[in-house]
């Protein structure tokens, strides 16, 4: 359970959570009774909204192996959200990304009942959607209600919890990248929204045992990372806390899938490898004695990155793949990524410093060794 203070500053952003009691939401059931209330399910969290409906509400289910929140799922969130008083997605990434949207466009609330522990969009505004086949990411509303249930969130998927962990173990790199910049080019760094950041995926580091038997308390220490990532991105104001070169290498890959038409891996996998390839670089930097304007400042505070060994372990641990040769791409788009991540976004990190100290062809075949 998140601290006290981090709820209220949930609540401050316009967000409550609540943990179920009994698989009940009394507080949520409380606020909304009386309203018509939209759920939004897909063929595997149908079961879990039919459980939870209320009296009166309706149901708008995706019966389809794999739904993308395209314009066509889309429109009908948005059709059927209009005859409601307020929308709730049963499910994670595309369900709560579909929701926001529609809420969007009608002007309603919406909210989420948590089923997977696999992304970190639960806090945030952002509706990634999919627009004439490119992801787009749309300013919405962040959701009003975060319903969380352990029960339900450790009996997700396997790879579900695998590509949340992903996720967070990128906050330790994405952080060092925050740091990077700041000593190598003076940007500023939220100290509240770090350390916040920080604290959360230590308690989740420290819980992977528990989450491996899929105890109750590890993988609500993992929902809470993901919950609390979104509240760092918007003390931020902007995704620093949650987002550095390891994410750029998961969206250079994303692109290139959605372009094949392929069946993209989940965020939080391909998060976890480029996390991976960042805690490498990090170490083989210091390793080599590579000098940059704050590097000792930097190697400090990559000290906060736990080895390569043990992120490689972690993730074995939980079932993600180690190896970029996983996710069925070519050498040549892993150098291609590695290579050309530091473009998809404009913001300093590992891949930036090594493209300003002319070493990315340098590092390339060791990275393909490690992990391609
Ligand atoms: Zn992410």
């Amino acid at each position: 359970m998140v601290s006290e203070l981090v709820l209220r500053k949930l609540k401050k952003m316009g967000v409550t959570l609540e943990y179920a009691k009994g698989g009940a939401f009394p507080q949520f059931s409380a606020a909304h009774a009386g309203e018509k209330l939209l759920l939004l399910a897909d063929r595997n969290t149908v079961g879990y909204a039919q459980k939870f409906a209320p009296r009166g509400s309706e149901l708008c289910f995706f019966d389809e192996e794999e739904p993308v929140p395209d314009e066509r799922m889309c429109a009908r969130a948005v059709d059927a959200a209009r005859g409601c008083d307020y929308i709730l997605a049963v499910g994670s990434g595309t369900l709560n990304d579909t929701a926001k949207y529609a809420a969007l466009q009608t002007g309603k609330k919406s909210g989420v009942l948590a089923t997977a522990p696999s992304m970190d969009g639960y806090a945030s505004p952002v509706a990634a959607i999919l627009k004439n086949g490119f992801k787009v990411s749309e300013e919405a509303h962040v959701p009003a209600d975060i319903l969380v249930d352990p029960a339900i969130l450790s009996a997700a998927p396997q790879e579900m919890i695998a590509a949340g962990a992903g996720d967070i173990l990128g906050k330790y790199t994405c952080l060092t990248d925050w740091r990077l910049s700041q000593f190598h080019n003076g940007e500023a760094v939220n100290e509240e929204a770090f350390s916040e950041m920080l604290n959360a995926v230590e308690k989740f580091a420290a819980s992977v045992e528990g989450i491996v038997r899929r105890d109750k308390a590890g993988v609500e220490n993992l929902t809470d990372a993901l919950i609390i990532s979104g509240l760092a991105m918007a003390e931020a104001g902007n995704s620093r806390p949650a987002s550095g070169a390891e994410h750029h290498i998961s969206h250079y890959l994303e692109m290139w899938f959605v372009a094949q038409k392929m069946r993209v891996p989940l965020h939080g996998i391909k998060v976890g490898l480029g996390t991976l390839v960042s805690a490498y670089l990090y170490e083989a930097l210091e390793r080599d004695g590579v000098t940059f304007r704050g590097d000792a400042q930097t190697f400090r505070a990559a000290k906060s990155i736990p080895s390569v060994g043990t992120l490689r372990a972690t993730l074995e641990r939980l079932g993600a793949p180690v190896r970029f040769s996983a996710l069925g791409i070519s050498r040549e788009l892993f150098r291609e990524a590695i290579a050309g991540a530091h473009t998809v976004r404009p913001r300093y990190t590992v891949l930036s410093l090594l493209e300003e100290l002319r070493l990315t062809q340098y590092y390339l075949p060791e990275l393909e060794k490690a992990f391609y």
